[in-house]
Order: structure tokens, then C-alpha cells, then sequence
């Protein structure tokens, strides 16, 4: 196997690959319609319910081609019963991604708004549930990828079913990571993509949920043809494959993939990003950079890094600097401050921190950035 080069991505997804799981891709060519592979996504599919602790009588899985964002759609379009409403409990970009789907398919939802680099306050979630009895449906976001606030999922999802409605929760960043129990975690239906936690490859999708909700989702209005939960599930139970084409190769690498991150064990794996998220921060202080969410309440996966006031300084120069010599940085996804991104995703160790720091370190003398970085209040 010849080895390919390696670039150290610290962008939140796709992330850094094993060579064995990018060479796992290379494959015989095969008709997805044979049994061969449908016994390939049965595994697959039985090991994503068991990351998440889910038991296989109770939990499914469905795949989805397409980037993470479908599984939103997915969950949303096709889980509100008819004349009923959504609510987003909304602190950054990716649960406003879900408040947009509401909009583009017309859905009555509340949109509850909090400050980006604040935890939803329980008590308001809670006197919505109270007011709006037609809530069927609660969505937030597990770590909000946008700045890396790990929200309260355990207790929304407690006051969600307190009221009677679905809980589904956006853990794309997150899952395979940090370790989740569907269960315990009040979560009706999670989701991720191969290319976060898994670091596997781009194209597949998949929401992982309770199986009775998914049946009873057969009565709700199908709003949308290609990206709906019940006809997917139906179609798994009927035959055992995706309605349209899968994305083969894709299916190929997370399947090795998951191979590797049973190996590498859930907290042997946590405990890798947790020191790979130390190193960054550490990294981080040392330059004296600030970033947007206060230590206690940060997911453990990103770091959202405010832009120092110094007229050298340049996200794009020192973005290209790194870049060409195999560290990827991350511009930032809060509208009113200038930030950019380090995330502890992928096949990636301290050292890689490390090495990072000593070219991030170079860059801003490129750039003659003073050192400590400086901020104007
Ligand atoms: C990456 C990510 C997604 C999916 O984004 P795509 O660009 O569609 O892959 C969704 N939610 C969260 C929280 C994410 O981090």
C-alpha cells in the first residue's frame, strides 16, 4: 500500500483520513443491487444504532447520499404529523439551518432564539412546550459546530417528551466522538455523516432513531420525494437497500472505518480528541488568541478563535501559509464577529497539534503578527 500524503485538517468535517480507510474505496466494481452489498449495508447499518448505544430492537438506522445537511431535512420534513409545529431551540448556525428548512417547506414553527455563545435557558424552552401545545416536533444541535457550545441535549430532550413530542438532535459533530446513549440522552433521532467522527468519506448520511416513531411517520404528509424517512426505511425493510444509488464506495470506507473505530474503542477515541481539543487551546493561549465560548461550556471539538486587532494580521495569508504545508484552519460562521476555526476531528494525535503551532507560529511572523496577539478591549 503505498502511503498518500497526509494533510492534517483542522476543519470541522471532512477530516483526516487512515490511508486504510482511503484505500478501502478501491474496490471491484459491484452493482449495489446485489445481496453482496446489501449484506455489507446491513452490518453498517446495525453498527451505527450500536455506537450510540441503541438497542437493535428499539433503534434503527437509515442511510441517506448526500452531505449531513439531508439528514436535517430528512428529520424534519418527514416527522411533523399534519397541522402541528416545529420548535428550534436555536443558538447558532446549524439549528438556524433547521429553522430555514421549516421556512422552505412552509412548516409552522417557533424559532427560540438564544445568544450564540450561550446555553438555551431550560425555563423558556420549557414555557414554550407549556404554551404551544402543537409542538410534535423539538430540534436543536448537540455541539454547535458554528462555535463549539455543547447545548444541554439530555434535559431539552427530557422537557421535549415531558410534552409529548419528538426529540431530534443535530449530532453531526459529535457522533463517534463524544459518546452518546440514545436512550439516556432522551434522543428520539440522531444523525451524522461519514466524513466527521467516523472519518470515513463524504456521501453518506445517516439518521439513526426509534423504529415505532418511524412507522408512525407513515401517516405524516410526504413533503418531499428523494429525502423522506418513512419511504427510506420502507424500502430498507422491503429489500435491504437504498431506494436510488448509494454511494458504493463511500459504504466501502465506512465499513473500514468502523472497523478501525472499534479498535481504537468510544473512550479510548474520546479521550484521543479531548487531547488533541487540550492541545489546541493550550496552543491557542500561549498566542494569546481569545475565543468566543467560555472553557466550561465548550463540546471538546472546536475551537472558535476570535481575530486579534492587529492590522497584519490576515486569515487568508496565514490560512494559505499553513495550507502549504499540510494544516488546514478554518474560517469562523458567527455573523457579527470575526472568528475562525481549530477542530480536534479525524485521524489526528497531539503531535499534529504540535507540529501545527510551530508552522501557525511561523505564519504570523510571515505576516508580522505581534506575538502575543493583541486585542484592542
Ligand atoms: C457538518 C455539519 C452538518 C452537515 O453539513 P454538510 O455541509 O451538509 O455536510 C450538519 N450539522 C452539523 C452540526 C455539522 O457540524
Amino acid at each position: 500500500m503505498k502511503p498518500i500524503r497526509r494533510n492534517v485538517l483542522l476543519n470541522p468535517g471532512p477530516s483526516t483520513t487512515t490511508d486504510t480507510v482511503k484505500y478501502a474505496q478501491v474496490v471491484p466494481d459491484i452493482c449495489p443491487r446485489e445481496k453482496e452489498f446489501g449484506s455489507l449495508m446491513k452490518g453498517l447499518r446495525e453498527d451505527l444504532v450500536r455506537i450510540v448505544h441503541g438497542d437493535l430492537e428499539k433503534y434503527t438506522s437509515i442511510l441517506f447520499c448526500g452531505s449531513g445537511t439531508i439528514n436535517i431535512d430528512v428529520c424534519i420534513n418527514s416527522l411533523l404529523p399534519e397541522g402541528k409545529k416545529v420548535l428550534v431551540v436555536n443558538n447558532g448556525a446549524y439549528s438556524a439551518r433547521a429553522v430555514e428548512i421549516c421556512q422552505y417547506y412552509g412548516l409552522p414553527h417557533i424559532n427560540l432564539q438564544f445568544p450564540v455563545d450561550e446555553r438555551p435557558d431550560l425555563e423558556k424552552v420549557e414555557e414554550i412546550l407549556k404554551d404551544n401545545t402543537d409542538i410534535a416536533l423539538v430540534h436543536t444541535t448537540h455541539n454547535e459546530t458554528g462555535t463549539g457550545i455543547l447545548n444541554p441535549i439530555r434535559e431539552i430532550g427530557a422537557l421535549a417528551h415531558k410534552y409529548g413530542a419528538v426529540f431530534t438532535v443535530d449530532t453531526t459533530s459529535t457522533y463517534a466522538m463524544r459518546p452518546i446513549n440514545i436512550e439516556k440522552d432522551n434522543i428520539d433521532f440522531c444523525m451524522a455523516s461519514a466524513q466527521k467522527g467516523l472519518m470515513a468519506f463524504t456521501g453518506l448520511s445517516f439518521v439513526i432513531g426509534n423504529k415505532a416513531m418511524i412507522e408512525k411517520s407513515r401517516e405524516y404528509p410526504k413533503r418531499s420525494y428523494y429525502c423522506n424517512l418513512f419511504l427510506q426505511y420502507d424500502y430498507f425493510e422491503k429489500t435491504g437497500e437504498m431506494h436510488f444509488t448509494p454511494p458504493v464506495q463511500s459504504i466501502y470506507a465506512a465499513i473500514q472505518a468502523l472497523k478501525e473505530y472499534w479498535a481504537e474503542g468510544e473512550e479510548a477515541k474520546w479521550v484521543r480528541h479531548t487531547r488533541v481539543f487540550h492541545a489546541i487551546n493550550a496552543g491557542l493561549d500561549e498566542l494569546g488568541f481569545k475565543q468566543v465560548i467560555r472553557p466550561e461550556w465548550r463540546a471538546g471539538l472546536v475551537s472558535s478563535v476570535i481575530y486579534p486587532d492587529d492590522p497584519n494580521w490576515s486569515f487568508e495569508k496565514i490560512h494559505d501559509y499553513c495550507y502549504e504545508r499540510g494544516f488546514t484552519i478554518y474560517p469562523g460562521k458567527i455573523s457579527n464577529t470575526n472568528t475562525f476555526r481549530l477542530c480536534a476531528l479525524g485521524s489526528i494525535d497531539e503531535c499534529d497539534i504540535k507540529d501545527f503551532f510551530e508552522v501557525f507560529r511561523e505564519a504570523l511572523a510571515f505576516c508580522g503578527v505581534t506575538v502575543p496577539v493583541k486585542y484592542s478591549i
